[in-house]
């Protein structure tokens, strides 16, 4: 099929932006497949960004499904939330239409690393998200299946690679298109197992997507196999939660948006959490079954941070683990035992269940189960989540090895932005790892590949002061504004907004110098050290724990009472002070680190063949597989060596 396509020349391009009135197939700018957390963002980010866009996916009922876990954010997550928001993305602003119960984790450390968490009404999200989607201006969705691609052949002046010119659904017909995002998820070849059970699914209840996977194949893809399951699902009224540890939600909650002062449901009408503990008789269930579970038995990969029961079990003999009972929805009956994923046989799962402190009683409504699919090599895209092979053809989502709706949502708006620039030939629009946490999600994933589920955190950041879940507007939404296009006026000025009162207020604060015995008598709760010659400025003193703005406020309400009046801006004024002194340092760091990435490799360097640079035959394999596009790129590609990139700077910079 993938011959016969390239030997199929589009019937006609039409006009860009011009649909079925052109004769020949529709033609669309941008081509999104898969509704999925990737496809929805994609699809909704080319459409702000001006493209006239066509999302095809399998059922238009299951856009925005949450596949496993009902919640959304978590420590690293949260922060890729953030991001995706400020670049006027969707789930955040969902995800504040259809939370239940909101946490910060990692209140204890600093506000740098807190993790924006939610558990979600998963009916309310699928809802609020399809009438987003199917509201979308110059967005349109269509159901059914994509088997093929359609391909140019390779031309000289495409670099000598073949482009994406649209594709091919299950009916035969066809589309044409300027690019195309692939956001498939776990559906290519999806196989589900239950015990020694398999059948080719994406999820339970879908098909899985064997047509496109073969064409990836044969185009040349690398393509390997991972594995991910999912817990069962018990039935509410069956649980015992009187003698289990509550969890109530925090209150005021934190929303996820930076439009959003407060969620849609106030923190006493939410829903708790309860915690309960797995003990020896469930490690006994896993441990004499193993010859009941097949997918256990499978080298294939799965999540290391969110593993199966049978993995922690065998990995972590003799422990107690958590598990969470998380609430499906305001007026869902089943709950969702989180650290409970499981593939044992459902007669099995269901004893594990009842031998669990609360849960003795518990139904089982639907069994856990697990799921295998193909993934390709990241190192086959570049950081704008374009293929190296296939010009026009972009991946984003699980589909490139990560696992979790959030790094599914911040690969989509990125390819929704680049499928769009690329689509009217403007330059791609890159994060780098010294911009965001996407940057640092795509860099890991372009220059160093996965051989398991990547998924975002915290510690994979270096620059974790400057890159914060409360700045993220600061750092993405002007440039997602003036670069592609993809926020909107109100969202813009409501950033830069803010952006110049946290300037105005810093500079007020650091003009307001008192000595530090005044401020000692003014403010006594600032456990100041204070040294008495030195007069401190109301900055420093708002780096103290126990002084917010509202505490200065009321010591000189003239000039700072209004910068109290927005509890957001004096939330950031107090953030902005504790890591001013931090930061100084840090962008010097930040300074050598976009150095580097300014140096750039040309596109069409021939590692395997190019004899001006002295590099070991290891080295120029790595090279030739990642294609990195800059020197900092390079140097974190694993195996490359300082000597290897000493080289390529001199090679750079001679021919320069
Ligand atoms: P998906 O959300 O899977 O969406 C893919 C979309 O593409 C679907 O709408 C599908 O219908 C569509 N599609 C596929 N092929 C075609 C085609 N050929 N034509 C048209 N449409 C097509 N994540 C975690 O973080 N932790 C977990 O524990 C976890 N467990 C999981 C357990 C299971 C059983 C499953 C299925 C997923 C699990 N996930 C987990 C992963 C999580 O669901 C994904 O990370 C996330 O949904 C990925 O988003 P995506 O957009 O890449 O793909």
């Amino acid at each position: 099929r993938v011959a016969a396509s390239l030997r199929r020349r589009p019937l006609s391009l039409g006009r860009p932006g011009s649909d079925s009135a052109a004769p020949g197939p529709p033609h669309f700018d941008v081509v999104v497949i898969g509704g999925g957390h990737a496809g929805t963002e994609a699809a909704a980010a080319a459409a702000r960004c001006g493209s006239r866009t066509l999302l095809v996916t399998h059922r238009v009922d299951t856009i925005g499904q949450m596949s496993c876990n009902p919640s959304f954010g978590g420590i690293g997550k949260g922060h890729l939330m953030r991001e995706v928001d400020a670049l006027d993305g969707l789930c955040s602003r969902i995800c504040d239409q259809s939370g239940v119960h909101y946490k910060v984790l990692n209140r204890r450390k600093g506000p740098a690393v807190w993790g924006l968490r939610a558990q979600i009404d998963r009916k309310l999200y699928k809802q609020n998200m399809q009438k987003e989607i199917l509201n979308t201006p110059l967005l349109t969705v269509r159901e059914g299946a994509v088997e093929d691609l359609i391909l140019s052949e390779p031309e000289p002046e495409h670099a000598g690679k073949c482009r994406v010119s649209g594709v091919v659904l299950v009916d035969g017909s066809t589309i044409s298109a300027e690019s195309v995002i692939l956001t498939t998820g776990t559906f290519l070849r999806g196989m589900i197992v239950i015990g020694l059970d398999k059948y080719p699914a994406g999820r339970l209840g879908d098909q899985s997507s064997v047509g496109l996977a073969q064409t990836l194949e044969k185009l040349g893809f690398t393509v390997g196999r991972l594995k991910t399951g999912t817990p069962p699902r018990i039935a509410k009224e069956s649980i015992n939660f009187s003698i289990l540890n509550k969890q109530t939600p925090d209150n005021p909650s934190v929303p996820f948006s930076f439009l959003n002062e407060t969620v849609w449901i106030k923190p006493e009408d939410q829903l708790p959490c309860y915690l309960t503990h797995t003990n020896p008789r469930v490690d006994g269930i896993v441990l004499e079954n193993l010859h009941l579970n097949s997918h256990i038995k499978e080298t294939t990969k799965g999540p290391r941070y969110c593993p199966s029961i049978e993995s922690k079990v065998l990995r972590f003999p003799n422990r107690v683990h958590q598990v969470w009972l998380e609430p499906e929805g305001l007026d869902s009956d089943l709950i969702y035992p989180q650290g409970l994923s499981v593939t044992l046989p459902a007669e099995l799962q269901e004893k594990m269940i009842t031998s669990i402190r609360g849960l003795e009683k518990a139904k089982m409504i639907h069994p856990g189960y697990g799921v295998q699919y193909d993934y390709l090599d990241p190192r086959q895209i570049t950081p704008s989540l374009e293929t190296h092979l296939v010009q026009r053809l972009f991946f984003a989502g699980q589909i490139n090895g990560t696992t979790g709706y959030e790094e599914a949502a911040a690969q989509g708006v990125i390819a929704g932005i680049n499928a769009s620039l690329r689509a009217s030939d403007r330059p791609p629009f890159i994060v780098s790892r010294t911009e965001g946490y996407i940057g640092v999600l795509i860099d890991d994933l372009t220059t160093q590949g996965t051989s398991e589920p990547y998924r975002m955190f915290t510690s994979r950041v270096e620059f974790r002061l400057s890159l914060r879940p409360d700045n993220a507007d600061n750092r993405l939404t002007f440039r997602g504004y003036k670069e592609a296009g993809c926020v909107s006026p109100q969202r813009y000025e409501r950033a830069s907004w803010m952006k110049s009162s946290l300037e105005e207020g810093i500079s007020v604060l650091k003009s307001i110098e008192f000595s530090s015995s005044k401020w000692k008598t003014l403010i006594p709760q600032a456990s100041m050290s204070v040294n008495k010659s030195v007069p401190v400025r109301a900055l420093d003193v708002l780096k103290y724990e126990d002084v917010d703005m509202e505490l200065l406020a009321s010591v000189v309400p003239e000039p700072l009472r209004k910068y109290t009046e927005c509890t957001e801006l004096a939330e950031r004024l107090k953030i902005e002070a504790t890591y001013e002194s931090a930061l100084f340092y840090q962008l010097q760091e930040i300074k050598e680190v976009q150095r580097d990435e300014a140096l750039q490799l040309p596109e069409d360097l021939d590692y395997l063949t190019i004899r001006d640079v002295s590099l070991s035959d290891e080295v120029r394999e790595k090279l030739h597989f990642s294609r990195p596009q800059t020197i900092g790129a390079a140097s974190r590609i694993p195996g490359v060596t300082p000597a290897a990139i000493v080289n390529l700077l001199r090679f750079v910079k001679t021919a320069q």
